[in-house]
């Protein structure tokens, strides 16, 4: 199975906090409302993946090496 990459674009990150209520784990909103990427270890890739379906600005990408 090839490894997928995660990516969070944080400039375009608005601080809805869809990502963190679907990837508790794996997503934080910072003190500045950025959401962080935590690592693809404390989620499953379908949570990962939810997470990146459901952020209105698409700043989470999931790409495959
Ligand atoms: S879902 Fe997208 S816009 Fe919302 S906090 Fe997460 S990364 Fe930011």
């Amino acid at each position: 199975m090839k490894k997928k990459e995660v990516f969070l674009d944080k400039f375009h990150c608005k601080g809805c906090g869809a990502c963190e209520e679907v990837a508790p784990k794996a997503f934080r909103l910072d003190e500045a409302e950025k959401a962080d990427f935590l690592g693809d270890d404390r989620a499953t890739m379908e949570e990962i993946e939810m997470a990146a379906v459901l952020c209105p600005t698409k700043c989470i990408e999931i790409t495959e090496e």
